[in-house]
C-alpha cells in the first residue's frame, strides 16, 4: 500500500482485552456499510440504527439513553442548546393556526420565540399565571396543541402544580412539555407526572462545569419522538459527541453536586430572610415561596438556584457593589462548580402577573466553594447595601 494511502486508512488492531470506564467519543459524519444493497436500504434503518454521523453514533446514543431510564420515558433526543430543546417541541407540533399556552415567568428566550418567531407565523401564544393549577382548562382553546410549564419558574421561582395542569390538558388532548432544568430527574420526572415531554438544559447541572451546550427532549411515546427527529433531520441539526463526552463525564457526579448546592442553597435561602437588605427571598423551600406546599408534595428536594428581592434604596451601591465581588462571578448560565450572581429585570418580562417589587432582583446560583467563604461575601455584599440603602429605607 502507498504511504500516501497508508496515511488515510487507519490499521485495524484489537480491542480483545480492552474495556474502560469511558464511553468513547465517536466522531463521524460518513457511516460505513457492508456493501452497496445495505448502503441504499440504509432509509430502512429507522431512527434507532446508525446512517450519518449527523443523525447519532454510539456516543450520543448513550447519553440518550441514560436521560431516558433518568426520566422513564421510551426515548431521548439531544439538541445543541436547552433553549433549542424548547423550540424543537413548539417547532414540531405547532402549525399555522394553533395555539401554545406558556407561563408568564418562563426562561425569557422562550417568551421571545412565542413573540418574534411563531407569531409572525400565524402561531398564536398566551401568557399565563404560573400558579393557575387545574384553571388552565378555562385557557385552552379549540387550537391550542400544547402547554407548556417550567418550574420552578426562571428568576422568580413559583412552583407549578404541574400534576393539575397535565390532567386538565390531557382532558382535552393537549400536549405538556416540561422544562425540568432546574429539578433535573433527579428531583422532578415530569414524564411521571403526565407531562408528554421532558426538557432538559444539560447546559447547566448534566454538564455541570460551564464548559458546554446542550438540550435534551425525553417522550414516552415513539410517535412524539418520530416527529422531533422527522424535525431535526429536515433542519439538519444534530450534536457534537466530543459536547456529549464531556455531558457524559458530568452527570457521573450530578448526584452529588446537586445534593450539595441543594442543602447550601435552602441553608442560605433561609438565613437571607433575616438580612435587612433584603425584601423577600424566593427559593421553593420556604414556605413564603409561591408554590412551596406543591414543591414540598412533587419536588424531591432543590437545586442551587434561587433569588433574592432587595430592599429599594440600594440601587446605585449595587454595581460597585457586585464588581467587588472575589468568590461569586457575575453571569448567565448556572449549574457549574463556580457561584454566580445574575442581577434579573424582571419586571419587562411579565405580562399577565405583574411584579410589583421595586427593588432589585438578584439570582444567586450556589457552586462547589466553600460554604463558609461563600456565606461571608454574600454577607458583607448585603450588609454593605444595607448600610447605603439605609438613609432610604429610614
Ligand atoms: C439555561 C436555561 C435554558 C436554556 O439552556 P441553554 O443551553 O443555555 O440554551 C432553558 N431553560 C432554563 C430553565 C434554563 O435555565
Amino acid at each position: 500500500m502507498h504511504d500516501l494511502t497508508r496515511c488515510v486508512q487507519h490499521p485495524v488492531v484489537s480491542q480483545e482485552g480492552f474495556r474502560s470506564l469511558a464511553v468513547p467519543t465517536y466522531r463521524a459524519s460518513t457511516i460505513l456499510y457492508e456493501d452497496a444493497g445495505s448502503f441504499a436500504a440504509r432509509g430502512q434503518r429507522g431512527f434507532d440504527g446508525y446512517t450519518y454521523g449527523l443523525h447519532g453514533t454510539p456516543t450520543t446514543r448513550t447519553l440518550e439513553a441514560q436521560l431516558t431510564a433518568l426520566h422513564n420515558g421510551i426515548r431521548t433526543v439531544l439538541v445543541p442548546s436547552g433553549q433549542m430543546a424548547v423550540s424543537l417541541v413548539f417547532l414540531t407540533f405547532l402549525l399555522p393556526g394553533d395555539h401554545v399556552l406558556v407561563p408568564d415567568n418562563a426562561y425569557g428566550p422562550v417568551r421571545s420565540v412565542c413573540r418574534d418567531y411563531l407569531a409572525p407565523r400565524g402561531i398564536r401564544h398566551t401568557l399565563y399565571d404560573p400558579l393557575i393549577g387545574a384553571g388552565i382548562a378555562g385557557l385552552i382553546e379549540p387550537r391550542t396543541r400544547l402547554v407548556w410549564v417550567e418550574s420552578p419558574g426562571s428568576g422568580t421561582m413559583e412552583v407549578q402544580d404541574i400534576p393539575a395542569i397535565a390532567a386538565a390538558a390531557r382532558a382535552r388532548g393537549v400536549l405538556v412539555g416540561c422544562d425540568n432544568t432546574w429539578c433535573t430527574p433527579l428531583l422532578f420526572k415530569p414524564l411521571d407526572h403526565g407531562c408528554d415531554f421532558a426538557v432538559e438544559a444539560l447546559t447547566k447541572y448534566v454538564g455541570g462545569h460551564s464548559d458546554l451546550l446542550l438540550g435534551s427532549v425525553t417522550v414516552r411515546d415513539l410517535a412524539l419522538r418520530q416527529g422531533l427527529k422527522e424535525v431535526l433531520r429536515s433542519l439538519g441539526i444534530g450534536v457534537s459527541p466530543d459536547e456529549v463526552a464531556l455531558a457524559l463525564r458530568g452527570i457521573e457526579t450530578m448526584g452529588l453536586r446537586l445534593a450539595h448546592v441543594g442543602r447550601v442553597s435552602e441553608a442560605f435561602a433561609r438565613r437571607l430572610q433575616d438580612h435587612p437588605a433584603v425584601e423577600r427571598v424566593l427559593h421553593p423551600c420556604l414556605p413564603s415561596c409561591p408554590g412551596h406546599d406543591v414543591w414540598a408534595r412533587d419536588i424531591r428536594g432543590s437545586g442551587g438556584v434561587f433569588s433574592i428581592v432587595l430592599k429599594p434604596g440600594a440601587e446605585a451601591a449595587l454595581n460597585p457593589a457586585l464588581t467587588a465581588l472575589k468568590v461569586f462571578a457575575i453571569g448567565a448560565s448556572w449549574g457549574g462548580t463556580r457561584s454566580l450572581i445574575a442581577p434579573m429585570a424582571v419586571q419587562g418580562d411579565r405580562s399577565v402577573t405583574p411584579w410589583t417589587h421595586p427593588g432589585a432582583v438578584l439570582r444567586i446560583s450556589i457552586g462547589l466553594e466553600e460554604e463558609g467563604e461563600l456565606w461571608a461575601e454574600l454577607e458583607r455584599l448585603l450588609d454593605a447595601l444595607a448600610t447605603a440603602g439605609a438613609p432610604a429605607l429610614a
